[in-house]
């Protein structure tokens, strides 16, 4: 399988290259030349493996030019051993056809870590086949960097760089991060906002000279190994509840925009998928743009659900690149001028097929703490935030009562306990894993907003 860039310019890839390199040299995300396809037959035939064994059949046509399957085999079978609970990803039955998809089970209690356990695996196994060592920078606004951390931390080949803004992310986050103790884990609380990290890492991945001939790796999910981990659960899910014989539907809280676009690679691989839904909260540039084919961005509101707080959503393009027949030219003037707002809008065929893929909905944080309490009373039932406005979509959005509706939890509520208070419930206690968190060791460096300060103590470390 190569892979080749959305821009149509930066020449095709291999799997590893891919892995290591993050953003193609032209700008744009690496997508896979073509999908695997899985029959009906196939896929009802996967009905009672493990989580693992669905991730290995899954994953290995888009690897296998790097990676044997049984070195695959051992990477997915630790990855996800690593996970609190046997299913890895339980269903939750709320209502006759409402169901949740817990993935909030791996050590850092969110979605991410589906993905970014395997991805510190991945990188690893192409690090020593390669003898190289990566330098990886990342900004967060809290689930991505302990996820990631969390995920690398075992990585004697990676030395990372994990930004956040300074006193900006929630306690229990924080904590997640700073406390992972390693030689090569470096956590850098910037005297900013989220922004001003994210745009930090933007410069240092455009001019990598600092680091005197090293190279800068990605864990955010512009990196084509965290989707392509995501699409398995949207198969695992289908497969507990009678799929491929009998569709579902999928709702997914949604800010940058990689997890559901994972839903809808599953779909094009073959899984009957009814409707993916793409449901934001008070940032809903993408409901805005498939609901009215209005893409504008406005300011950054700071709402109960920050995962999703996102002004534009990096992986968008990778689906616009479908929509416009993959069209490498077309499609950089189309997201250029969308970036720098002279463009507002998709061509209407192309907006029309987008509405034909997905429904959205947008919730705000009073709704939000509706459905929390609501689901609380109702099925006795903890939602997070994120999760409870992909519930409260995946209702509003509904036009199949009779298929199976599942919302991805995307986060355990323990993370954010101040939605769970404002919704009337008590806050739920960590589970025993982290039970003694707050009393862990931290370690962090605060440094000022500036770009010459944070790449000079990068240097420091290395
Ligand atoms: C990252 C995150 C999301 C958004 O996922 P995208 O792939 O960026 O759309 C939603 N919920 C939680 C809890 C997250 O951590």
């Amino acid at each position: 399988m190569r892979y080749i860039s959305t821009r149509g310019k930066a020449s095709s890839l291999s799997f590893e290259d891919v892995l290591l390199t993050g953003l193609a040299s032209d700008g744009g995300l690496y997508v896979p030349e073509s999908l695997p396809q899985f029959s009906h037959e196939e896929i009802a035939s996967w009905s009672k493996l493990s989580y693992a064994d669905l991730a290995h059949k899954i994953i290995l046509p888009f690897v296998e030019d790097d990676i044997s399957s049984s070195e695959l085999k051992a990477m997915v079978d630790e990855t996800y051993a690593g996970f609190n609970h046997k299913a890895v990803a339980p269903l939750v039955q709320l209502d006759q056809n409402e169901w949740v998809l817990e993935l909030f089970h791996g050590p850092t209690l969110a979605f991410k870590d589906f993905a970014l356990q395997l991805l510190g695996r991945l990188m690893d196994h192409a690090l020593i086949k390669r003898d190289k060592r990566l330098v990886i920078m990342g900004a967060t606004s809290g689930d991505t960097g302990s996820a990631a951390i969390e995920g690398c931390r075992h990585s004697e080949r990676v030395q990372m760089f994990i930004l956040h803004p300074h006193e900006r992310v929630s306690e229990v986050q924080r904590r997640q991060m700073t406390t992972l103790m390693g030689d090569n884990i470096h956590n850098i609380a910037v005297r900013g906002n989220f922004d001003d990290c994210q745009q930090m890492v933007k410069q240092s991945f455009a001019d990598q000279s600092f680091l005197n001939g090293g190279q800068l790796g990605a864990v955010n999910s512009i990196n084509w190994a965290r989707i392509m981990a995501q699409i398995v659960y949207y198969f695992y899910a289908s497969v507990a509840l009678g799929g491929p014989h009998r569709p579902v539907s999928f709702s997914v809280p949604t800010g940058n925009f990689g997890d559901i676009y994972a839903g809808y690679l599953a779909k094009k691989m073959g899984l009957p998928i009814k409707q993916l839904i793409v449901a934001t909260n008070e940032n809903d540039i993408l409901h805005r743009c498939i609901s009215a084919n209005q893409y504008e961005k406005q300011g950054l509101v700071q709402t109960l659900s920050p995962s999703m707080d996102i002004m534009v959503s990096s992986n968008f393009e990778r689906l616009l690149f479908d929509l416009y027949d993959r069209d490498g030219a077309a499609l950089t003037e189309l997201v250029t001028g969308l970036n720098d707002g002279t463009a507002n809008s998709l061509e209407p065929q192309r907006w029309q097929q987008a509405r034909e893929l997905f429904s959205s909905h947008r919730v705000d944080d009073e709704q939000t703490c509706e459905v929390i309490g609501q689901v609380a009373q109702e099925h006795n039932y903890l939602l997070d935030p994120h999760s409870a406005i992909g519930v409260e979509a995946g209702r509003v959005c509904n036009q199949h009562p009779e298929v199976p509706m599942i919302t991805l939890a995307t986060a355990h509520p323990v993370k954010f306990p101040d939605a769970v208070i404002k919704a009337g419930q008590a806050a739920p206690e960590l589970p025993v894993h982290l039970s003694d968190l707050h009393e862990r060791p931290e370690r962090c460096k605060v440094l000022d907003n500036d770009l010459a300060t944070v790449q000079s103590y990068m240097m420091s470390q290395l």
